[in-house]
């Protein structure tokens, strides 16, 4: 057995001192204080925030690769780079391609789930089918030869085996409805992205099975774009939509350079940690030096330059991140007032909950993987656990082998 000790941080509040006890691949239990029960290993992060692993549901790449490069080599680099930043589960993102280049893609990330092991990095949570089916005045960085409408002879065959877990089609599209049909039939967080919708077209996505939207401002509709497309009286826009229906949820790229710090404050107080994920929507710069990258298959995606603080297509506008999770997190504790345990939850339980995963990760409690980061009070990663092992950072001084006995006994805390 593993005897974690920190500060933890629970979905609701922080244990000052407490420790995780972890038997084999999951969390046994979390107890108060930091006597390890007798014969444990004893890991004593005292000074810093023992959390769960973050959950990030919208990323591309890193390291290099993009998942879309449609090997398994690549989808483990991802994988590797993205659980350095603490994230231990996620849903490998689609971008605008051909059919054959999406199918590769989705069958490189069910290999890897399947013979995952700790020395792969990131758990797959399942794919995110994201491109190809964008509005085309709303392609971002995407290629725009890859966009097109959907059509269920292609997209069946996406969603068969249930590997794609999260779907997104702009609302306004011919075919949306079918496609939404059968994301639902899958059992998919079902989202809205790339799109132009107005407040009728997001009530018609509503009613079949929309409930969240992608990177909150970010290449989707305000009030004065749906006015171009549908002239007056002006209507509502997605944000008015997701802003007014408690059951739909979305995400903000949190890097500091997408959104300034009062629509990041503002995008909190309005949803609250329950409604709002953090995600990276990373690319492949992440963790790679300034240059230029193509976004998407490596050799048909889209180039844009990264300064290493971020994407962007020169004279045009940004083309997604280039940080992992940890840097959102920070960037959350530095520019709203959210407290810490919510800041987590953002990147945590509320993605593992919208995506149906929360029985087994998200969140500190009895019974779930024991997928843990180590966070210093700064927010830094330190160590990162996964699945009972470590697999990231080291071992904190002094962790060498089983404690000594105590006679005191713990008292339980109890969690969600
Ligand atoms: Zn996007
Ligand atoms: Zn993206």
């Amino acid at each position: 057995m593993i005897c974690i000790t920190g500060s933890l941080v629970l979905p609701d509040r922080i244990i000052e001192c407490g420790s995780v006890l972890v038997a084999g691949e999951k969390i046994q239990k979390l107890v108060r204080g930091s006597k390890p029960p007798r014969g444990a290993l004893q890991l004593d992060f005292r000074d810093c925030y023992v959390a769960p692993g973050f959950i990030d549901i919208h990323v591309h790449g890193g390291a290099g690769a993009d998942y879309m490069d449609g090997d398994e080599a690549a989808v483990r680099q991802v994988n590797r780079a993205h659980l350095r930043h603490g994230t231990t589960t996620l849903f490998p993102t689609t971008t605008t391609a051909s059919p054959d280049q999406i199918r590769a893609m989705i069958e490189a990330c069910a290999k890897v789930q399947k013979h995952w092991t700790p020395a792969d990095g990131a758990r797959i949570g399942g794919v995110h089918l994201y491109g190809p089916y964008f509005a085309p005045n709303k392609l971002g960085c995407h290629p725009r030869l890859g966009r097109r409408d959907p059509k269920p002879e292609e997209f069946r065959r996406y969603f068969r085996g249930n590997r794609v877990r999260i779907a997104t089609c702009a609302a306004e599209l011919t075919g949306a409805a079918a496609f939404y049909r059968l994301a639902r039939h899958k059992n998919c967080l079902i989202t809205c992205g790339h799109s132009d919708a107005s407040w009728p077209e997001m009530e018609a996505a509503f009613r079949q099975g929309v409930r969240h939207v992608d990177h909150f401002w970010c290449a989707m509709s305000s009030v004065p774009s749906v006015r171009a497309r549908l002239g007056t009286p002006m209507r509502g826009s997605m944000e008015q939509f997701v802003l007014a229906h408690p059951e739909m949820s979305t995400e903000v790229i949190a890097d500091g350079e997408h959104l300034a710090p009062e629509l990041l404050n503002y995008a909190y107080r309005m949803l609250g940690p329950d409604r709002l994920c953090l995600v990276t929507d990373a690319n492949r710069a992440l963790d790679m030096p300034p240059g230029r990258y193509r976004f998407g298959h490596r050799d048909t995606g889209t180039w844009f330059e990264s300064n290493g603080r971020v994407g962007f297509l020169p004279g045009k506008g940004l083309a997604s991140s280039v940080v992992g999770l940890d840097f959102m997190v920070r960037t959350m504790a530095r520019d709203t007032g959210a407290p810490l345990p919510e800041i987590i939850r953002m990147a945590t339980l509320t993605p593992a909950r919208l995506t149906g995963i929360a029985h087994q990760t998200g969140s500190l409690a009895e019974g779930k993987q024991a997928d843990l980061v180590v966070l210093t009070k700064q927010l830094e990663v330190k160590s990162v656990m996964v699945a009972g092992k470590l697999v990231h950072g080291t071992p904190p001084a002094g962790a060498v082998g089983p404690a000594r006995p105590k006679s005191n006994k713990p008292t339980l805390i109890r969690a969600r």
